[in-house]
């Protein structure tokens, strides 16, 4: 029973993952998300950010959005449930943040992950509408959002390693400044 409580506080996070992107990063109703996500499409190194300063700076409000899951799940589950769901929430969470800051920092090293780069990279150089995921294409797929692309051009100043091609992902040569 843990293993499935476990698997629903992941699965959940797939879907907050690709609904905070949506409709909080890409909305005006949430000004100050969609500020913080307008700076990483304009960013996505973010100066080149350390993982770990950036899990502390958001560290206070994840803390106060987990609170108000683990409020929701021991209303309607038994506490034991209730923490162990919310436990795969959190997981869920770390995995997205530490996947997606590495989707700007390193190149990826296998297939799938030659297939995630290029399915955020298409939502970053190609179409902000589409590909909400991080870390799947799950909820684009059931909600009509998904776009794949055989190839991606990207700039050479906005990828992990503008010398060095991958699979897929096409880096576009800088242009010379004037
Ligand atoms: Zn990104
Ligand atoms: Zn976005």
């Amino acid at each position: 029973m843990l293993t499935i409580d476990l698997a629903a506080g992941l699965l959940l996070y797939t879907f907050v993952e690709y609904a905070h992107h949506r409709w909080g990063g890409h909305t005006t109703w949430l000004r100050s998300l969609r500020r913080s996500h307008g700076a990483h499409h304009r960013d996505p190194q973010e100066g080149g950010v350390r993982f770990t300063t950036k899990l502390v700076e958001r560290a206070p409000l994840v803390a106060k959005l987990m609170l108000l899951f683990g409020a929701a799940f021991a209303l309607v589950l038994p506490l034991a449930h209730a923490g162990v769901v919310l436990a795969g929430l959190l997981g869920g969470y770390l995995y997205s943040e530490w996947f997606h800051h590495r989707m700007h920092h390193v190149w990826p090293r296998t297939a799938v992950g030659r297939f995630l780069w290029r399915h955020h990279y298409i939502h970053h150089f190609v179409d902000g509408h589409v590909n909400y995921g991080f870390t799947s294409p799950l909820w684009d797929i059931v909600l009509f959002t998904w776009r794949r692309e055989p190839s991606v051009a990207v700039p050479a100043h906005r990828v992990p390693d503008p010398d060095r091609s991958v699979v897929g992902i096409e880096v576009r040569a800088r242009r010379a400044r004037a």
